[in-house]
Order: structure tokens, then sequence, then C-alpha cells
């Protein structure tokens, strides 16, 4: 089989409405364009599912980077959805994946119903 690599895993919701905004945030952000993909309801609230997809992603496509992207407006959060608490789930999805895969980058990522991408750090 040949070599198959692919710099990052990037997860985000399930939502309709933020596919062409991540599309094409993957599209001009991202080179080479070889990343693995998943997408579940609430994102980083799915932590478990998460690490491991990501650890697949390790382990298959040797990837380097982890990129979470949790949105405005997520149903999976539900009335509870105000940013702290997403600022939250991403701050402890990143401290836990960096504690699991200390090799691996982090990058977490709060979008805005108009599409903007307010990286949080
Ligand atoms: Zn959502």
């Amino acid at each position: 089989m040949e070599k198959h690599e692919a710099e990052a895993i990037v997860i985000t919701c399930i939502d309709f409405r933020f596919q062409e905004y991540i599309h094409n945030w993957l599209e001009e952000n991202f080179k080479p364009r070889t990343f693995d993909r998943g997408a579940f309801a609430g994102a980083a609230k799915n932590l478990d599912t998460i690490l491991t997809q990501i650890d697949v992603a390790v382990r298959l496509h040797k990837i380097k980077k982890a990129v979470l992207i949790n949105h405005e407006d997520c149903g999976a959060y539900g009335v509870e959805g105000h940013v702290d608490h997403h600022v939250r789930d991403l701050h402890a999805a990143s401290k836990t994946i960096k504690e699991r895969f200390p090799d691996l980058k982090v990058e977490t990522y709060y979008l805005k119903l108009d599409g903007a991408f307010q990286p949080i750090v």
C-alpha cells in the first residue's frame, strides 16, 4: 500500500448551516489539503468520540494537528450554548488531547453565524 499521511484531523458539528463556511475556510487556510474530517453534533461536546477518532487518525495517517470547530447557535448545546460554555469545552478538549497525544498541535475555533472564525486560545 502506498504511504498515505494527513496533516490534520478537522472536527466540526454536523450543522448544515456551517458546512459551506467550513469548506471555504479549509480551502483558504489549509495547505496541503490533506486532512481527516469528522462531524459530530456539538463538536467538542463529544470528547470521548473525538479522542477515538484522533487516535485512529494518528495511527493510520500520522496526523500532526487536531482542529476543533464549535459554532454559535448550536442545537446540541441548546439554551446552554453561550460562548463561555463553548470556550470552556474547547479548552477542556484541547487540554485532554494534548495530554493524550503530546506531539499533536491543537487549534480550536468558535464559528459565528456570519461565517467568522474566532480562534480560541
Ligand atoms: Zn451544532
